[in-house]
């Protein structure tokens, strides 16, 4: 499994912000790929999913808002965390780009800080099994910057999948996924993996949980849940 650095895809015609965002993106961990008409940015999206996509309103080509509405109208994107640069600060821009489905909004000029803790919140917001910040449930903590997993205080031993697996689950607690989500959440669209394999790996994870093996549940006839009831 490649490990490289989360992507955010910036779609924006004025170089000179998208040189000031490239900056401070890269400088916050961020891999940045930089396109400046809807066209080559909705071939990105053919190979590539970005965590974050920045979504300039006014391009070339096509507004921000026309590309906006076509990701959001296609399955596969449906749920991309995509933030709108706009030089308008009107009202009913605002509304506009929100109606489409953009997750945030932020009006040209910005200071970079803003961007970047704009992205985070949004990440944490919409996929808090990205955000780098430690999570626990009951006597498990995880911490994503470093891959360690300590129950009560004791660090464990646990294999890369199970890592992954535990990691999506524990940014989820209290709900149930089926194997067949679980798959696509985890370990990704395009694996090739029976569902059964869910079911090795969940052992795996309870045998390196030791006594906090209780947490993650077994829902008959539906999947699996990480749980403290
Ligand atoms: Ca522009």
């Amino acid at each position: 499994m490649a490990s490289s650095r989360p992507a955010i895809l910036v779609v924006e015609d004025e170089l000179a912000i998208v040189e000031l965002v490239s900056f401070a993106l890269k400088s916050a961990g961020w891999e940045v790929h930089a396109v400046h008409n809807t066209a080559d940015a909705w071939q990105y999206l053919q190979q590539q999913r970005p965590q974050v996509m920045l979504l300039d309103r006014m391009l070339p080509d096509q507004s921000g808002i026309r590309l906006l509405s076509r990701i959001r109208g296609d399955r596969q994107f449906n749920t991309l965390p995509v933030i709108m640069l706009t030089a308008k600060s009107m009202e009913e821009d605002k509304v506009a780009g929100l109606d489409q489905g953009a997750d945030d909004y932020i009006t040209k000029p910005f200071s970079p800080k803003e961007l970047v803790a704009r992205i985070k919140a949004l990440i944490r917001r919409k996929e808090p099994e990205h955000a780098e910040l430690e999570m626990s449930l009951g006597p498990v903590r995880l911490d994503p910057v470093s891959c360690r997993v300590l129950v009560q205080d004791q660090q464990i031993e646990i294999g890369h999948a199970e890592f992954k697996l535990l990691k999506f689950m524990i940014a989820h607690p209290e709900r149930v996924f089926s194997r067949s989500q679980l798959l696509d959440k985890v370990w990704g669209d395009h694996a090739v993996l029976e569902e059964r394999t869910v079911d090795v790996h969940v052992l795996r994870l309870r045998k390196a949980l030791g006594s906090a093996d209780y947490l993650v549940k077994t829902v008959r006839s539906v999947g699996y849940m990480l749980s403290e009831k």
